[in-house]
């Protein structure tokens, strides 16, 4: 039966952080959905059709990534998808912290559902999106931190 994944996040912006995780995770997985859901908190920077073009630039031309919106739980989004598996990215401590709760409440509404962890790499363990948007923001070169394939550039803020 075919691997699917879903990769849920707000992706804002998409960082070499995410990246690095889709990329190691192709070869466990015939397909990933990289969702882009809403950012909850107020301060999104990139609109989501923006955030969808950036993550499109990256993976273009790689049939087993496709970029998708979605909103509400993530389960049901996964029901809908036929996506018996979630990947996420660990960071720190904190980050275990808060996937391990959504990753067991997610496991008990849906036993269906395998949360599939991916340790980041060494170097990508300070990236994180907020502090990305900050430097965009006060007009600093993110590009470090950014997909070389992604231009953002075109974008004015
Ligand atoms: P969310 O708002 O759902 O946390 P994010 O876009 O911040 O969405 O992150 C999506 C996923 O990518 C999460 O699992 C997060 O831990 C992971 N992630 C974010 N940055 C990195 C990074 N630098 N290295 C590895 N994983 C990361």
């Amino acid at each position: 039966m075919e691997k699917i994944a879903v990769f849920p996040g707000s992706f804002d912006p998409f960082t070499v952080g995410h990246e690095s995780i889709v990329n190691r995770a192709q070869v466990l997985f015939d397909k990933i959905y990289i969702a882009v859901g809403s950012n909850s908190k107020k301060d999104a920077l990139f609109s989501l059709e923006e955030r969808k073009t950036f993550i499109n630039q990256v993976f273009e031309g790689n049939s087993k990534i496709e970029v998708v919106h979605f909103e509400g739980l993530t389960i049901e989004f996964c029901k809908k998808m036929g996506a018996e598996y979630l990947l996420r990215g660990l960071r720190t401590a904190a980050d275990f912290e808060y996937e391990r709760a959504i990753a067991q409440v997610n496991k008990a509404m849906y036993e269906g559902i395998e949360t599939v962890f991916l340790l980041t790499m060494p170097e990508h363990t300070p990236v994180n999106s907020s502090i990305v948007r900050d430097i965009i923001r006060h007009g600093g070169d993110a590009s470090k931190f950014l997909p070389k394939k992604m231009n953002i550039t075109k974008i004015k803020k």
